[in-house]
């Protein structure tokens, strides 16, 4: 089958979040699969920098290879996406997104015609590449060429939807006649994600438990009762993990590599951690980390409630991340106060958050809500042992066996929790057994790949 994947963010090329690391990695496993995929995303400030080897394939369009011989295409417009930011600065979003988006769909679409590649399936990816389908209906709906394409959304956080002032939409170029109820328009706004999901044929999230949350108010941020239209077609395939970046026996990024076989090594990377982060090498001291954006999402409104009271408990705390600004002062203000109990690394920065994996021994990610989580996975395979709140994918790959989840989003049962893994941390033989449990698992992209082809035959009819 020939499937172009379409996603503003690629590994390596250009990456904020799961998001990324999921459109980077499935294509690999669907070229294994025998599979004929391509990949189109923008070509961000990042990317040109990155010192990858560019071919220009035609005014406007740079392209490089993946794998084997998966095509990468980048939709270049340096007025659009010669910026720092993918989405925006520290402060706010570009205030161009729409543009931004809505050129690159269309020029997604243009591109797919000119380099004569016919899609069974068009893969996107989330709110910034859900005005393909949109056009796909309005401007291609008698164009041969996409007579038999079949559009699969995959939403990987509802959170973020797109959504832009009634005033823009003229710079669409498209008929009002789509800015109604049954297409873009949401409470008098475009709502970009609501069009993705109403276009396209089917609709997947990124996990079991996430995909039956987001029909619920409390999780439908708005859009339950547009995916309730499409129940029928709407699924979860929990994310895979990318094991040839994330295997503490073969990572370069930390200080030793090693598996169960010489689990004992894990703490010389526990060593250098605290080395790193200016902590007491005390191997009695469980060492907490956390990569993470730092968003309310990710339990930061319970974790910075609690925060003062978890640095006394006798630990160790690594946080790694960048976000809301209301979070970095609050966080700032805790690390100065327990300066020999909390460090904090308000950046992006992926080696550190190797070192983190490998060389905590409990991995907090207390999320309000998760689509699917990449964090907790990696930590498992690293012999880290996921802390969780119990939604989305947390609560469909982590339990009180290979980690520890409460089921109260509360400051006080995070508190709990975090007591209760101290305390079993100070047992050794039911520590071990927990965090090689925890190794164990295996969240491949093979298997998650076999179910995107399944489903890919499912949509085509092939
Ligand atoms: P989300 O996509 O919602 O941010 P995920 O858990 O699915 O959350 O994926 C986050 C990915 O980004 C993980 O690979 C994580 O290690 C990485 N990450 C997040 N913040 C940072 C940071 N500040 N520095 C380095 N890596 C980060």
């Amino acid at each position: 089958m020939k499937i172009a994947i379409c996603a503003s963010e690629v590994v390596p090329f250009a990456k904020t979040g799961g998001l990324a690391d999921v459109a980077g990695a499935l294509p690999l496993a669907l070229e294994k699969l025998k599979q004929e995929v391509i990949i189109i995303m923008p070509f961000y400030k990042k990317a040109a920098l990155s010192g990858i080897s560019l071919a220009r394939v035609m005014p406007g369009i740079q392209s490089t290879t993946l794998g084997e011989g998966i095509k990468v295409y980048f939709i270049q417009n340096d007025k659009y996406f010669n910026r720092e930011g993918l989405y925006g600065d520290q402060n706010s979003d570009y205030p161009d997104n729409l543009e931004r988006f809505s050129f690159f769909s269309r020029r997604a679409l243009e591109l797919l015609k000119e380099i004569k590649f016919k899609p069974d399936i068009i893969h996107i990816h989330d709110w910034q590449a859900s005005f393909i389908p949109v056009y796909l209906k309005a401007a291609y709906a008698s164009d041969a060429f996409y007579k038999n394409c079949k559009i699969l959304l995959t939403i990987h956080n509802l959170a973020y939807q797109g959504v832009f002032s009634r005033e823009d939409f003229p710079k669409l170029g498209l008929d009002w006649s789509i800015f109604n109820m049954e297409g873009l328009e949401f409470y008098g706004k475009i709502n970009t994600l609501k069009g993705g999901i109403l276009f396209s044929d089917c609709i997947n999230t990124v996990s079991s438990t996430y995909a039956s949350e987001i029909l619920s108010k409390e999780f439908g941020c708005g859009l339950e009762g547009v995916l309730a239209r499409k129940k029928g077609c709407l699924s979860g395939i929990l994310n895979g993990l990318d094991y040839s970046i994330w295997d503490p026996s073969t990572d370069k990024c930390i200080a030793r590599q090693y598996g169960s076989d010489n689990l004992g090594d894990k703490y010389i990377n526990k060593q250098e951690l605290q080395k790193v982060c200016g902590l007491a090498s005390d191997k009695k001291l469980p060492v907490f980390g956390m990569v993470t954006r730092l968003a309310e999402q990710k339990g930061l409104d319970i974790l910075t409630e609690a925060i003062g009271e978890i640095c006394k408990l006798g630990l160790e705390l690594i946080i790694l991340g960048t976000g809301d600004l209301k979070y970095h002062q609050l966080l700032e203000k805790q690390a100065k106060k327990f300066p020999k109990a909390f460090a904090l690394f308000l950046k992006f920065d992926n080696s550190l958050a190797h070192k983190i994996y490998a060389g905590s021994d409990i991995f907090l990610m207390p999320s309000r809500f998760e689509p699917c989580g990449l964090g907790q996975m990696i930590s498992l395979k690293y012999a880290t042992a996921p802390l969780v709140y119990k939604t989305g994918g947390l609560a469909d790959t982590v339990d009180n066996n290979n980690g520890f989840i409460f089921d109260k989003y509360t400051s006080v049962a995070l508190v709990d929790t975090v007591k209760k893994a101290i305390s079993l941390y100070g047992n050794k033989k039911q520590w071990l057994t927990k965090i090689k449990k925890g190794m164990k698992a295996n969240f491949s992209w093979q298997e998650s790949g076999k179910e995107y082809v399944k489903l890919y035959k499912e949509l085509s009819g092939k």
